[in-house]
């Protein structure tokens, strides 16, 4: 692979609150001109790995400073192949249930779905079993080609911000684990808001740097990884939130189902037995982790003239 040293941008301003009063919160501890598509897939395992990462003292957020640049990112997501996220397809599948069921709440009628990072489609064929009519976007072509074949959904390829989408066209739109790998994540949550009708609903999943587990896992806790470019809090989520123009219906705590082999192929020690024959029976184990830490929330496109 050819040295990637010319991708670090630095920050200038907080990307969520423009705020330019940053101090340095953690120094990176990964080789930046290293970094592949294998590192940021989803389902990769280099937790602890972080980018230098500043604090704005205006509204907490935590940010890649630097971080890679925009167009080295899209590079490595278009490359990304991940088929260990396909095999986990049931613990996501009661994860996305979950997520549905709550979107249906606060918008009974149903309607037009637009899933950002929409991945191999298992929220959008789950959403179109339950009469939604479903539509994405995704970065990498693999994960977007599995959908087309596994589920026939069409989903585009590319980056969300910049693919062209009809303004208030959907009803609900779905950030699942997607705004924490964005440099830019304002725009993001604007162009949300711009594709939702009157009244539409955005549901958001995120980590919550300051949850308990995050505090209690210090260096080790699972969301410090390569592929996440943000850490929100719940001030920093409000305003990216209140700045698109969105009002927050509710806050949860987002709980996770993951299959039992899934787990412990996540802990080095047993990887390679997890991974072994005859330890398949443990994909048939789902284990619902409430750890808590990421924000789950619903909030409504607020009418502005
Ligand atoms: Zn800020």
């Amino acid at each position: 692979m050819e040295t990637r040293t010319d991708i670090l941008v630095p920050a200038t301003s907080c990307p969520v609150c423009g705020g330019r009063d940053l101090s340095a919160w953690k120094r990176a501890n990964f080789d930046a001109a290293r970094l592949s598509s294998a590192h940021i897939k989803i389902t990769d395992s280099e937790y602890g790995k972080v980018w230098d990462l500043s604090r704005c003292r205006r509204c907490g957020h935590i940010f890649a400073d630097p971080g890679p640049s925009p167009a080295a990112l899209a590079a490595l997501y278009a490359e990304v192949v991940d088929p260990r996220y396909e095999e986990e397809a049931a613990g996501r599948s009661q994860n996305f249930l979950r997520l549905l069921s709550r979107m249906e709440k606060h918008r009974p009628g149903k309607g037009r779905l637009f899933d950002v990072g929409a991945a191999t489609g298992i929220l959008l064929d789950l959403a179109r079993r339950r009469g939604w009519d479903p539509a994405g976007v995704e970065v990498s072509s693999w994960a977007a080609g599995v959908a087309a074949e596994k589920y026939g959904l069409s989903v585009n390829v590319g980056d969300f911000v910049e693919t062209d989408i009809a303004r208030d066209r959907f009803d609900a739109v779905a950030m699942v684990d997607i705004i924490e790998h964005l440099a830019r994540p304002v725009p993001a949550a604007v162009k949300a808001r711009e594709i939702l009708k009157p009244g539409g609903i955005l549901c958001l999943v995120t980590p919550d740097i300051h949850s308990p587990a995050a505090r209690m896992a210090g260096p080790r806790w699972w969301h410090l990884r390569p592929g996440h470019l943000a850490y929100f809090s719940l001030r920093s989520l409000a305003v990216l939130l209140g700045r698109a123009g969105f009002r927050v219906l509710e806050l949860r705590r987002y709980a996770w189902t993951f299959s039992a082999q899934y787990l412990l192929s996540r802990l080095p020690p047993l990887r390679a037995w997890a991974d072994s024959g005859p330890a398949s029976f443990l994909r048939s184990i789902p284990i619902k982790l409430a750890l808590g830490d990421s924000f789950e929330i619903y909030a409504e496109k607020v009418n502005r003239d």
